[in-house]
């Protein structure tokens, strides 16, 4: 394993989304939202099963009627992750979600209309200890604001954002937190800069409408990479226009790389060339869908041949050095004396990392009841 300087995360309150915490050191939180008819409860069922088989920790589902919000009842009958209900401007609706059983209301208090509608949504949170999230977004900035500012610009966003936290602060309720996303990445970290000096609120970071699943990931990245570097951040979405299961699955490799929060195989492998001795792309391809469903943390390496094999390998759980015909194994950065066939890589390796999976689960188990005992 690498050794990196941990980051320092910016320090911040807590709320917690059903079960999960957010803020003051907790792990970040991955979500996504579901993209199906919140009325077709068993396709919104499905979504949020498969969300929940990648590691997702919190799932959005819009309520824009309320028929949806009937629906949402039913939805939230039948799983277990927690669900945030997106509303924009119905308090009624955020009313009916919070007697359902909704883990948080993403709805900005500014937008819910007189001062008793949002009294009655803020004492019904209250009550039911349900947080709230603000979602500014750069797309839907308020008219004046627009014609301030001439533009969405940082300091529109925050000054968006601080109409709902004042909000919340005069009605004292303090159980939130906010995001405020752009698609420009630029615009987006620089607000989020701006907002974590103004508020001690954990934050949901996302680039919005960032584009496709390759163009999206990587504004994302940069994005989220930018701020989680400088510790800003206690929760994320990554906002792809593909399937849900990819922004979750992009969100925990962001955190993988930073070192962040650690959960499953985080592979390493050489973009090939005409020395690599076996068929690296594929195998990567191949083993990347095949142990989808390994959750424990472990840094594969699956390397062409001896120029960077070695190397790469010593600081792996499990690594692969090309050779011919047949290619070096090693294992805690120990060089094996068993070698892999180089025609049937594949499942060898598959066999070798779920076994190592399996024993640092045990380990882990072990230890864990030793401490408790
Ligand atoms: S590790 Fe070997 S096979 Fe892979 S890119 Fe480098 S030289 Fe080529």
């Amino acid at each position: 394993m690498h050794n990196s300087a941990p980051i320092n995360r910016r320090k911040s309150t807590r709320i917690y989304v059903g079960k999960v915490p957010i803020g003051d050191g907790a792990p970040i939180a991955v979500q996504s939202m579901t993209n199906t008819r919140t009325t077709d409860v068993d396709a919104t069922v499905n979504q949020i099963q498969a969300l929940e088989r990648v590691g997702v920790d919190i799932v959005r589902v819009s309520v824009p009627t309320m028929e949806a919000a009937e629906a949402f009842r039913l939805i939230k009958q039948r799983v277990n992750v927690p669900l945030v209900a997106d509303i924009h401007f119905d308090y009624r609706i955020a009313l009916k979600v919070a007697e359902y059983g909704v883990d948080c209301l993403r709805i900005n208090p500014g937008n819910i209309g007189n001062e008793a509608r949002i009294r009655s949504v803020v004492d019904c949170a209250r009550d039911k200890n349900i947080p709230i999230r603000i979602g500014v977004n750069a797309g839907s900035l308020e008219r004046d604001l627009q014609e301030k500012y001439g533009e969405p610009t940082p300091q529109a966003l925050l000054e968006s954002a601080m109409r709902h936290v004042d909000i919340l602060d005069r009605l004292n309720f303090d159980q939130f937190k906010v995001s405020v996303k752009a698609s420009d990445v630029f615009l987006a970290v620089e607000s989020y800069r701006l907002l974590a000096s103004r508020i001690d609120q954990p934050l949901h970071l996302g680039i919005t409408e960032a584009g496709g699943a390759r163009s999206g990931s990587v504004k994302s990245a940069i994005g989220l990479g930018l701020l989680l570097s400088e510790g800003i951040g206690d929760t994320l979405r990554i906002s792809l226009a593909a399937d849900p299961v990819e922004e979750v699955k992009v969100g925990f490799d962001i955190l993988k790389s930073l070192r962040i929060r650690a959960r499953g195989i985080n592979f390493i492998a050489c973009p090939t060339c005409s020395r690599q001795e076996f068929d690296v792309i594929g195998t990567v391809n191949a083993l990347e869908q095949r142990l989808e469903d390994i959750v424990t943390p472990m840094d594969i390496s699956i390397i062409g041949c001896v120029v960077n094999g070695p190397g790469e390998a010593l600081v792996s759980t499990i690594g692969v050095t090309g050779g011919h015909n047949k290619s070096g194994f090693y294992e805690d950065g120990v060089r094996q004396r068993e070698r892999f066939d180089n025609e049937n890589m594949i499942d060898q390796l598959e066999a070798k990392i779920r076994a190592k999976a399996a024993m640092l689960d045990e380990s882990k188990r072990i230890t864990v009841n030793l401490i408790e005992n």
